[in-house]
C-alpha cells in the first residue's frame, strides 16, 4: 500500500497522495473548516555542471539531493511530493496571506540556487516554481493545480529560474495561448505556414553556399508570424513533429527545383531545423528517407540543424539516429552553438559536421579582448575536430572582417541577407549569377579578388552604361573621320559595332534584372533591406495584430538632411553608398525580430515598431541620431553639420480594427515635415509636437 502514495527515488509522497490531500482539503472547505492553503508546483528546468568532465547519470542523485532540501526549508507541516521526474509540488498548509506564501517561496527559491555537490560535481540548477492560492470558487482539487502549473508555466517563460503566483491575468493569457493552440492544429491543412531561407556565404567572398529555411506562420488574422511567437508552443503541443515533417518536405523540394533551375549556382546544401522531439521519433529516419526519395534532393544536400539543449536528456539515442542519417550522407550541424550546455566536451560526443557559433558571440565580439579569445578558441577547436564552422548573425562589415582573420569558414546575417521569400531568393540568385557571367566576359578593369554582389552589380550597369555612351561617341567620331578620309575600314568598323551590340545587350539584361529585382523582391535593391511595397505590406498586417491585441504601433520616418547637396558634393555613387550605410545603421539599432525598417522612397526610410508606444518609439529615435552621429559619416555640404544627419517624425497609436494605418503614416509624416522645418537633425513626436536636438 505504501509503494503506491510514495515515490520509490525520492521516498516522498507522490501525486495519488497529493490528489488524495487535496480531495480531503476541498471537502473541509465546502464545511468551512479548513483554513486557507496554496500549492507551489516546481520544475527543474535544466541544471548544469561546472566541471567540464562532466558525468552522466547524475540526474537522479540530483533529484534525491533536491527532495531531501525541500523537505529541509519547508515547515513540518507541509507536504513535499515527487510528481516525477524533475517535478515537485508542495502544499503549504495554514497560509496567512500572500506575503506569507512569498517568503516561503523566497526562501526556498533562495536555497535552490545554492549549487548541489554530486559525485564530486558541483551543479547548478535553474527551477520555476507556480503557486496557486485556495480561493472559495475552487470548485475541485484539480482547479488549483491548473493554476499553479499556469503560473509555472508563466515563470518558465521569463526565462531563468524565477517563482509566480497565479492572478487572473495568467489564466486570460492562458485562454489566448489555447486559441493560438487550435489555430496552429489548423495550420499545416489551411497551408498557412511560409518558409523563407537565409542565404549561407563563404565568408573569403560572400559566395552564396546554401540556405536555411526558416519558418514563419501566414496567421489569418494575426499577420505574419515568426518562429519565437509559435515554435514552443508547438513544441510543448507536439504540434512541432508535423510542422518540422512540413519544413523538411518543402525545404527539400524547394531546394531541388533551384537546382535544377540554376545549375550555376553551386548550391551545396539546405539546413532545416529539427527540433529534439522531431529527431527522436522512433519513424523519423523514414520520413528523412521518403522525403528524399520523393523530392530527389541528393541526401548530402540535406543539413539538418539541432540544438543541444533539446537532445541533451537522451544522448546516447539522438547519437544513434544521428549516425544512422549520417549513414545516408546527410550532415549535420548544432545550432546556436554556445548558449545551451555548451560543454565542449559534448561536442566529442556527437558525430556532427557543423558548428553554428551563436550570434550572441558575434554581437559581443568586439566587446573585449577575452570575448574575441573565446570565438578564436571555439574556432579553432572545430577546425581541428574538422568540423566546419558557420558564424550566425553577422551584422557589420568589422564582424565579417575580424571572423575571416579567424579563419570561420562561413557565415549568415542581416549583412549579407536577411531570410527571403522564394521569389526574392530567387531574383537574388539570378542578379547573382548575371554578375558573375559578366564578371568574367568583361574587361580586365572591372577584374577583382571578389565575386559581384548585387550591390556592386548596379554600380557594373552604371559602368556599362557609361562606357556605352563613350563607344557611341567614339563611334560617331570614327564615322566622321571614315567619310574625311574617304577609306573603307570595315573591319574596324565591323569591331565597333560588334562591341556597341555585346553591350547593349548587357545592359538590356542587367535592367531586365533590375526590373525585375524591384517588382517581385520585398528588398530594396540598392539597400537591401525592406521596400515600400514590403512597407505597405508590413504596417497594414501589423496593424491588424496590434489591433487584436490591443498594444500600441509606433512608426518613425527618418529623412537624410540635405542629401540633394550630399549627391551634388559627392556624386550618385557615394550618395548610394552613403544611403546603404544609413540603412545599415538603423536596421542595428532595431533589435526586435517584429521591427522593420524599410526604404520608403528617395532617402527616406520608414521604421514600424510593434508593441512599442511613443516613449518606446523615441528612445529608437534617440538610438537612430545617436549611431548616425557616431557613425560620422561626412558631408560637405551640409548646411548644419560636418556630417549626414537626420530628421525624424514619430507617431504612435493603439490600432482599432476599424480604421487603417493610413492616419498614423500621415501623422508621422506631418512630425517629419515639423522635424525638417525645425531646422533638421532632430526628432519631432507626434503626439506633443514637442521637439528634440
Ligand atoms: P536559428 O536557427 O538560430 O535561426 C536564425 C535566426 O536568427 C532567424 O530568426 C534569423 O532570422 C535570425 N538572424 C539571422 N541573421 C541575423 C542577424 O544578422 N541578426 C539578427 N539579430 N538575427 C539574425 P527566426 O527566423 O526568427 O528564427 C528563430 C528560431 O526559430 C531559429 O533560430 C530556430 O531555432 C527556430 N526555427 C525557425 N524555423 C524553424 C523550423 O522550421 N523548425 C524548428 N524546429 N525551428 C525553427
Ligand atoms: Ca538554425
Ligand atoms: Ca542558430
Amino acid at each position: 500500500m505504501q509503494g503506491d502514495f510514495y515515490d520509490r527515488l525520492t521516498r516522498l509522497p507522490n501525486r495519488c497522495f497529493l490528489a488524495q490531500e487535496l480531495s480531503q482539503k476541498f471537502n473541509s472547505v465546502k464545511q468551512n473548516l479548513t483554513e486557507s492553503f496554496a500549492v507551489l508546483l516546481l520544475d527543474l528546468d535544466r541544471f548544469q555542471v561546472v566541471d567540464d568532465n562532466l558525468a552522466y547519470g547524475i540526474e537522479d542523485q540530483l533529484i534525491i539531493a533536491l527532495a531531501r532540501r525541500l523537505e529541509a526549508y519547508t515547515r513540518h507541516h507541509d507536504i513535499v511530493v515527487h510528481l516525477g521526474s524533475g517535478e515537485f509540488a508542495i502544499l503549504l498548509n495554514s497560509i496567512k496571506d500572500v506575503s506569507y506564501v512569498q517568503q516561503i517561496a523566497e526562501r526556498i527559491y533562495k536555497e535552490l540556487v545554492l549549487p548541489f555537490y554530486i559525485k564530486g560535481h558541483e551543479v547548478f540548477i535553474n527551477v520555476c516554481i507556480g503557486i496557486a492560492l485556495s480561493k472559495k470558487d475552487y470548485q475541485q482539487p484539480e482547479d488549483i493545480l491548473r493554476d499553479a502549473d499556469i503560473a509555472m508555466h508563466y515563470a518558465k517563460k521569463l526565462g531563468r529560474s524565477c517563482y509566480q503566483i497565479f492572478n487572473t491575468a495568467m489564466h486570460d493569457e492562458a485562454v489566448e495561448v489555447l486559441k493560438l493552440e487550435n489555430d496552429l492544429r489548423r495550420a499545416i491543412e489551411r497551408q498557412e505556414f511560409r518558409l523563407h531561407y537565409q542565404p549561407i556565404v563563404l565568408l573569403e567572398n560572400k559566395q552564396i553556399v546554401g540556405f536555411e529555411a526558416l519558418v514563419r506562420w501566414q496567421h489569418p488574422q494575426r499577420g505574419l508570424m515568426y518562429p519565437s511567437e509559435f515554435i514552443s508552443l508547438a513544441e510543448e503541443t507536439g504540434l512541432i513533429t508535423a510542422l518540422d515533417y512540413w519544413v523538411l518536405r518543402e525545404a527539400c523540394h524547394q531546394m531541388r527545383t533551384w537546382q535544377l533551375k540554376f545549375p550555376d549556382a553551386s548550391l551545396d546544401t539546405i539546413s532545416v531545423n529539427i527540433s529534439g522531439k522531431q529527431l527522436l521519433r522512433s519513424d523519423f529516419l523514414d520520413q528523412v528517407k521518403q522525403v528524399l526519395q520523393e523530392t530527389k534532393l541528393e541526401p548530402h544536400c540535406l543539413k539538418l540543424e539541432i540544438t543541444e539543449s533539446s537532445l541533451i536528456k537522451n544522448i546516447s539515442t539522438a547519437v544513434n539516429i544521428i549516425e544512422e542519417l549520417k549513414a545516408l550522407g546527410i550532415q549535420f550541424s548544432m545550432d546556436d552553438f554556445g548558449t545551451g550546455y555548451s560543454s565542449l566536451s559534448y561536442l566529442y560526443n556527437f558525430p556532427i559536421n557543423t558548428l553554428k557559433l551563436d550570434r550572441s558571440f558575434i554581437q559581443k565580439m568586439n566587446e573585449s579582448r577575452q570575448k574575441l579569445e573565446i570565438v578564436k578558441a571555439i574556432v579553432t577547436l572545430a577546425l581541428n575536430l574538422d568540423m566546419e564552422v558557420v558564424a550566425e548573425g553577422i551584422e557589420t562589415a568589422n564582424q565579417h572582417a575580424q571572423l575571416k582573420v579567424l579563419k570561420c569558414t562561413y557565415g549568415q546575417g542581416f549583412l549579407f541577407s536577411k531570410a527571403l521569400e522564394r521569389q526574392g531568393v530567387e531574383v537574388f540568385l539570378e542578379s547573382e549569377l548575371l554578375a558573375q557571367k559578366y564578371y568574367k566576359q568583361t574587361k580586365p578593369q572591372y577584374n577583382s579578388e571578389e565575386q559581384f554582389s548585387r550591390e556592386q552589380l548596379l554600380i557594373h550597369i552604371e559602368r556599362l552604361k557609361q562606357e556605352l555612351e563613350e563607344l557611341k561617341q567614339e563611334k560617331t567620331d570614327l564615322e566622321i573621320l571614315l567619310e574625311m578620309t574617304n577609306e573603307h575600314s570595315s573591319v574596324v568598323e565591323l569591331e565597333l559595332h560588334k562591341e556597341i551590340s555585346d553591350h547593349q545587350k548587357a545592359e538590356a539584361a542587367l535592367q531586365e534584372v533590375n526590373k525585375k529585382l524591384q517588382s517581385l523582391s520585398c528588398i530594396d535593391s540598392l539597400t537591401q533591406i525592406a521596400n515600400r511595397r514590403r512597407f505597405d505590406q508590413a504596417i497594414a498586417q501589423e496593424w491588424w495584430r496590434m489591433a487584436r491585441e490591443k498594444h500600441p504601433l509606433a512608426l518613425i520616418f527618418c529623412d537624410v538632411d540635405y542629401f540633394k547637396k550630399y549627391n551634388d558634393c559627392y556624386g550618385h555613387q557615394a550618395g548610394d553608398f552613403c544611403l546603404k550605410q544609413v540603412a545599415q545603421i538603423i536596421s542595428s539599432v532595431l533589435d526586435r525580430p517584429g521591427d522593420l525598417v524599410a526604404r520608403y522612397g528617395g532617402e527616406e526610410f520608414a521604421v514600424i515598431l510593434p508593441n512599442t508606444d511613443s516613449e518606446g518609439a523615441t528612445k529608437v529615435a534617440q538610438k537612430i541620431q545617436l549611431q548616425l552621429r557616431n557613425a560620422q559619416l561626412v558631408h560637405g555640404d551640409s548646411a548644419i553639420s560636418d556630417y549626414v544627419t537626420m530628421s525624424l517624425g514619430i507617431a504612435s497609436t493603439i490600432p482599432t480594427p476599424e480604421s487603417n494605418p493610413d492616419a498614423l503614416i500621415a501623422k508621422a509624416d506631418k512630425a517629419l515635415y515639423q522635424a525638417k522645418m525645425q531646422g533638421r537633425d532632430r526628432f519631432v513626436l507626434s503626439k506633443t509636437g514637442d521637439s528634440n536636438q
